[in-house]
């Protein structure tokens, strides 16, 4: 599997927004360590009352607090998922965007 990213294999290293080695990364990143990928905004995976979290450590302790188990957000099935769609879309109108 490749990543569309960066073309390199997904299996090596990260991959992802931010993460790919080839991937430009925001100047924020690295300065303000506790930063959310993604900025702050609620989690309604967490529970009912989706809490609004704004920090990494925010996160983390709602994660304990709530005996949540960490989950990556895109997994396997969320890249299979796309490389398919995007397969489909050149398929069907011969054009990848
Ligand atoms: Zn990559």
């Amino acid at each position: 599997m490749i990543c569309d990213r960066c073309y390199k294999p997904l299996a090596e290293g990260e991959h992802g927004r931010w993460k790919c080695p080839l991937e430009p990364r925001p100047a924020y990143v690295g300065v303000i360590d506790d930063q959310l990928e993604g900025g702050p905004r609620r989690f309604e995976t967490m529970g009912h009352d989706a809490p609004y979290i704004e920090t990494k450590s925010q996160w983390k302790r709602e994660v304990i607090a709530r005996n949540l188990e960490p989950i990556v957000k895109h997994d396997r099935a969320y890249y299979d998922r796309m490389f398919r769609q995007h397969d489909e879309r050149l398929r069907d109108t011969g054009r990848a965007d």
